[in-house]
């Protein structure tokens, strides 16, 4: 596999990303952690890159990929490398990158880290307890353990997922923003997927992959991904390629102090530019960010020299009444 370095061919140049999911219209949320990973790469002078990860083809349409492009040059936010800019890193759509995650696959096969997982959903769930009420259920290990006739066996009814045998022990990284991290990803997760039944490849495999593959050297996504970033180390690792830096912002909350939701539809970017200018809504979540003392219009790239500025310690940031079209419930 490529290393950052053969990539950027100098260790020093940033290369960070922005990652998509083209499965409904972006919300606010989803504009504030682009925002903060574009100042961040334009800060130091680094490379931006965007990918489209539309892997799973029941959520993701190429209409909502066009539109969340659009909202995102609509906002001043540009890119270096993905779709419409070029790069030597492409394809930048996960959906055109299957054949590398094989590859990875077969890596991992090689040094026998992935086994085939015959369980089904409703095994899985009366089999273990769900995690911090988040959905993140722990695999228990089941099929790690069948033997070679018994896979055979298996393999002649069922289709199965492909699972990671998750080293035991903690994973640590210090986090740009939230400074060293612990997870133990055995005990949070156990052996995570790396390809569904159905042959779609799992969103872990496939950031590990990408990050690596892209030569990405800064990560600076929402904090509802800091754990998974354990995962994508021990996959790194595996693999044999450079870790990236990550970075966790805060994620934006309703009045109630829940994590805003693509249902909350005056939220989203379609509502928001109908009543905002690109300056009005920039200057906003400049604000929420820290990076201004009142929420005054501001272009995208004049934040770039305040990015130093910005706050990324608090656990949460609530959207202010002030950006709402309907009253708090
Ligand atoms: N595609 C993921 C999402 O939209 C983000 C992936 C990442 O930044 O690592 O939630």
């Amino acid at each position: 596999m490529k290393t950052a370095d053969a990539v950027s061919g100098s260790a020093k140049i940033v290369r960070g990303r922005f990652a998509p999911s083209p499965s409904g219209r972006m919300h606010l949320g989803n504009l504030c952690c682009a925002l903060a990973a574009w100042l961040s790469v334009r800060s130091q002078n680094g490379v931006m890159l965007l990918r489209i990860e539309d892997l799973d083809p029941d959520r993701c349409k190429p209409a909502y990929a066009e539109q969340l492009m659009d909202d995102l040059r609509w906002l001043g936010l540009d890119w270096d490398e993905g779709p419409g800019a070029g790069g030597d890193c492409g394809p930048y759509l996960q959906s055109e990158r299957r054949a590398l995650y094989e590859d990875a696959l077969q890596t991992l096969k090689a040094q026998g880290k992935i086994y085939p997982c015959f369980c089904t959903r409703a095994q899985l769930h009366a089999a273990s307890a769900p995690h911090a009420g988040d959905g993140v259920f722990r695999y228990p290990g089941t099929c790690r353990r069948l033997s070679a006739a018994e896979v055979r066996e298996k393999s002649r009814t069922r289709a199965p997922a492909l699972r990671f045998c998750a080293p035991a022990g903690t994973v640590e990284f210090d986090d740009l923003f939230l400074g060293p991290q612990s997870f133990d990803v055995q005990a949070m997760f156990g052996d995570f997927l790396v390809r569904r039944s159905d042959g779609v490849h799992a969103y872990q495999l496939a950031v590990a992959v990408d990050d690596a593959r892209m030569g990405v050297t800064e990560v600076v996504r929402g904090r509802d991904l800091l754990a998974s970033t354990a995962c994508q180390l021990q996959l790194l690792e595996a693999l044999g390629a450079p870790a990236p830096r990550y970075g966790h912002v805060p994620l934006l909350t309703n009045e109630a102090g829940r994590r805003l939701s693509k249902r909350e539809r005056d939220l989203d970017v379609g509502a928001l530019r109908a009543r905002f200018s690109p300056e009005a809504l920039c200057g906003s979540l400049a604000y929420l960010l820290g990076l201004l003392d009142r929420p005054e219009p501001a272009a995208a790239r004049e934040l770039i020299p305040l990015f130093s500025k910005a706050d990324f310690s608090r656990p949460a940031i609530a959207v202010p009444e002030t950006l709402r079209l309907f009253p708090p419930q």
